[in-house]
């Protein structure tokens, strides 16, 4: 009996639990993987993301060939092409592994529905891309947790789930289905340019399961011990970048927690432990805002907190364009926003930095940041990007007071040296870490080297943000 198991956020062989139960039913497993016009064609696709996607799915075929089967690719409207196989192939059942984005749960219905009405079997709501459902982390009246701090003492303290088996063993396609699949819609797997995704640069993360399995040990083995402190400075590799990798599910979050325990217990100290369990709370985040997508779906459409619905932003597009380029005269977010163009990452640090300024020294509709997030992010994803971008602009779901990061006070404190700065802004290269950290640089001396002035004023702006937030929170 055939499986199609069809891999969306769940790019690998190993530790991945709908696919390990399609083994456990049956040697004859084949993955399908869909390339979703839907998703291709929206206007907030990164082309390093696509890049990275298509690496991995190279490598996924790959390991589906050594496990003795195949990888398909489909690029078509999934709701029509994903039933279209699995009839054509006589497949007993379709599973996959579920996901919280609304799109994705919608589309999902419609594939069930067509599935059902066919007889062929699916597996009913199976998370994997998270440790605990959405369904199972409750507040003690059996809400949704809408603060962190709770959520996290009550997710940290329920068991997790060990990494599940890895395929292995499997049955792939004869050649008359071959023929059949092709026929059916199947097709090489075209390159991220054939798609219309140009991407030069260097990717922060080799694609496909061995890269990312290697970046988890390198990072656990080291600097996992020091990451309380050293996280926090973007010009330190202090961070595991292995963002891409979970977003796409080329590494399973049961294996990276295990990798955490297995550090714990093999740490030496207790400072030590600190920093590991530091780690699994940014873990946590992730899935703190994988939940509140699933239980607030309303999220991705903007502002949570009412007075934020009607905000009178000021959105000007030129500042937008400077902020987007790099061009703001504030060193610390002109080179976080031009490591950003050019590495399709950005440190953590500086993502606050940046989101603060454009909302609450711009005064731009967070929206707008968080949509160029997803034009270049090689991580972007739709509950971490936006969770980040309303705790940022103070809108979401977390009701901490107003948060504004004054930009020079941050460089001085994660970047005292300027060493990031000069990285990422050249041109202000030769000037002394004084200057570059508070920007007081003068006019004349920016002028020389082609470097902008200040676009706003950070204490006036700030104080123009609360006046309007203050007038918005007495109206609603
Ligand atoms: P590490 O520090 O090694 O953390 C390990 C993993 O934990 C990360 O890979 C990530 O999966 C998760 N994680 C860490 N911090 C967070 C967080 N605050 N929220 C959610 N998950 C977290 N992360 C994304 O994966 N995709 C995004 O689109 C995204 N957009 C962001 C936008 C803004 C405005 C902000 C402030 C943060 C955003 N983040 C996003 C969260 C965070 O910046 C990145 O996950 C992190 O910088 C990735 O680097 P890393 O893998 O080295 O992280």
């Amino acid at each position: 009996d055939l499986i199609l198991f069809w891999h969306r956020r769940d790019l690998r062989i190993s530790d991945n639990t709908g696919l390990a139960t399609a083994r456990k039913q049956s040697p004859k497993v084949v993955g399908v993987f869909c390339l979703d016009p839907n998703i291709l064609e929206r206007d907030d696709i990164a082309p390093a993301r696509v890049t990275y996607m298509i690496g991995s799915l190279q490598s996924l075929q790959e390991r589906y060939a050594q496990a003795g089967s195949q990888l398909l690719i489909l690029h078509a409207e999934p709701t029509q092409a994903i039933p279209k196989l699995a009839i054509a192939l006589k497949a007993k059942a379709v599973f996959w592994n579920w996901d919280v984005e609304p799109y994705s749960q919608e589309r999902d219905r419609t594939i069930i529905e067509a599935l059902k009405e066919k007889g062929i079997q699916f597996l009913e709501k199976n998370w994997d891309q998270i440790l605990h459902s959405p369904d199972d982390i409750r507040t003690g009246s059996q809400q949704p947790y809408t603060v962190y701090t709770p959520f996290w003492k009550n997710w940290s303290s329920k068991p997790k789930a060990k990494p599940v088996e890895t395929l292995e063993n499997a049955e792939g396609l004869t050649k008359a289905e071959k023929e059949i699949a092709e026929a059916s819609g199947v097709i090489e797997l075209p390159s991220a340019k054939d798609l219309g995704f140009h991407w030069d640069g260097e990717l922060v993360i080799t694609p496909g399961e061995a890269a990312a399995q290697e970046r988890l040990e390198e990072f656990c083995a080291s600097a996992v011990n020091e990451y309380q402190e050293q996280r926090n400075f973007p010009a330190v590799e202090g961070t595991s970048k292995l963002s891409a990798a979970l977003k796409f599910g080329v590494i399973g979050i049961r294996t990276v927690w295990q990798a955490t325990l297995e550090a714990l217990e093999n740490s030496r100290s207790d400072e030590t432990a600190t920093n590991i369990r530091t780690w699994q709370q940014e873990l946590a985040w992730r899935e703190f805002y994988q939940h509140a997508m699933y239980n607030f779906p309303q999220l991705a459409e903007g502002a949570f907190r009412d007075p934020f619905k009607n905000f009178p932003w000021e959105n000007n597009e030129e500042y937008f364009q400077a902020w987007c380029e790099g061009r703001t005269g504030y060193p610390i977010v002109d080179a976080a926003m031009r490591q950003l163009n050019e590495l399709g990452w950005m440190h953590n640090r500086c993502r606050m930095i940046v989101a603060s300024f454009l909302t609450k020294d711009l005064l731009i509709n967070f929206q707008w940041g968080e949509k160029y997030f997803m034009q270049k992010l090689i991580d972007g994803d739709l509950s971490a990007n936006n969770g980040g971008w309303q705790w940022s602009a103070s809108s979401g779901i977390d009701p901490k007071p107003l948060r504004i990061f004054n930009p020079a006070s941050q460089a001085q404190k994660f970047d005292f040296e300027g060493e990031y700065i000069r990285q990422w802004v050249p041109e202000l290269r030769s000037m002394d870490a004084e200057y570059l950290v508070t920007g007081k640089i003068s006019p004349l001396e920016r002028h020389a080297v082609g470097y902008p002035d200040p676009i706003v004023d950070h204490n006036k702006q700030q104080r123009l943000f609360k006046e309007r937030y203050q007038q918005q929170k007495s109206q609603t």
